[in-house]
């Protein structure tokens, strides 16, 4: 209870409590409208490989609002999740990004890139999670194996032998697995074993201090060091600096993303060398 309340209040709220759960309450009920009325849209940001080509994208999800703003998914991601309204939205990006992959796909440049799309831990624990993921890739015909599904340690949080036999079904068909933000979580080594991954992804903060940061530049060397023992991709989120990248390639980092390099964009705003640079066929 706020310090502020005197003795006498029955209230349970303090004045900001109470404009929080109002300005999420509202939020709740607009995002439901943009559900509605569907005006959401994904942003792409461009993954290059070693040698610098593109390899792929992650799909960003972004809120416009009047005046040509955009509402940070930092923000309405976790209304959504507590409100259960991250189903639909969920649901509907993955629908979407099936669609850009089939586009992609039918495409001679474009054949072999790889979309990432975020999966939220509620989103992941739906029962009917594996069949919603494959009737996406089935209504859109796209090879699975393009598909990454962004996972973060919160989905551990959970039941592990469940998350195990989800990621092992979607897997069986050829759905990868990228661990989103590691290292900010709570997974133990041991659970890193168990699950099936293709993927690690340095969380930014780990990129952001590294060269300034022994830490941070510990943590970093120790997840591309296990990543490559347990043989593991590993991609660095966050890159932003020529020194960070040059620093990332020394040590064998594989994979790379961040505003040095791209920007999430609309994909008709993606400047032409990217896809020229495309590491397919
Ligand atoms: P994330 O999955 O870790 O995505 C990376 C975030 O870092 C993105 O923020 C991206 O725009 C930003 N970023 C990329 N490169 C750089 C860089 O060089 N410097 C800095 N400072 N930032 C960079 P964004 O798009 O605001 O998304 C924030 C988070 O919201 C995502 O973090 C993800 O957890 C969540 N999110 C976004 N879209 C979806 C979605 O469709 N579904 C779910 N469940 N979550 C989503
Ligand atoms: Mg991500
Ligand atoms: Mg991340
Ligand atoms: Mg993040």
């Amino acid at each position: 209870m706020a310090k502020e309340e005197g003795r006498n209040t029955t209230r349970f709220f303090s004045p900001q409590m109470q404009a929080r759960v109002q300005a999420h309450a509202e939020m709740e009920a607009a995002l439901r409208q943009a559900l509605d009325e569907g005006v959401f849209q994904l942003f792409y940001q461009p993954q290059f490989c070693r040698d610098g080509k593109l390899v792929g994208a992650e799909a960003l999800a972004r809120w416009p609002v009047e005046g040509g703003r955009m509402v940070s998914p930092a923000d309405f991601i976790p209304v959504a999740e507590d409100t259960g309204l991250i189903v639909p939205l969920g649901g509907w990006v993955l629908d979407t990004a099936c669609r850009q992959l089939a586009a992609w796909q039918a495409q001679p440049g474009t054949r072999t890139l790889s979309l990432a799309v975020n999966v939220s831990a509620r989103q992941f624990h739906q029962p009917d999670f594996v069949l919603q993921v494959t009737s996406a890739m089935q209504r859109h015909g796209i090879m699975p194996s393009a598909l990454k599904l962004e996972l973060t340690e919160s989905v551990i949080l959970g039941d592990i032998d469940e998350t195990v036999a989800r990621m092992a079904q979607l897997r069986t068909l050829g759905v990868r697995f990228s661990l989103d933000d590691f290292g900010t979580g709570y997974s133990s080594l041991s659970y890193l074993r168990r699950l099936p991954l293709d993927q690690i992804k340095i969380d930014q903060s780990f990129v952001r201090d590294m060269l300034d940061n022994a830490g941070s530049e510990t943590i970093v060397l120790a997840i591309l060091g296990m990543s490559r023992s347990l043989g593991l991709e590993v991609i660095a989120e966050g890159v932003e600096t020529e020194a960070q990248h040059a620093f990332l390639l020394e040590h064998g980092c594989q994979r790379f993303q961040g505003y040095l390099l791209g920007k999430p964009l609309p994909l008709a705003a993606w400047p032409a060398h990217w896809l020229d640079s495309c590491a397919g066929d």
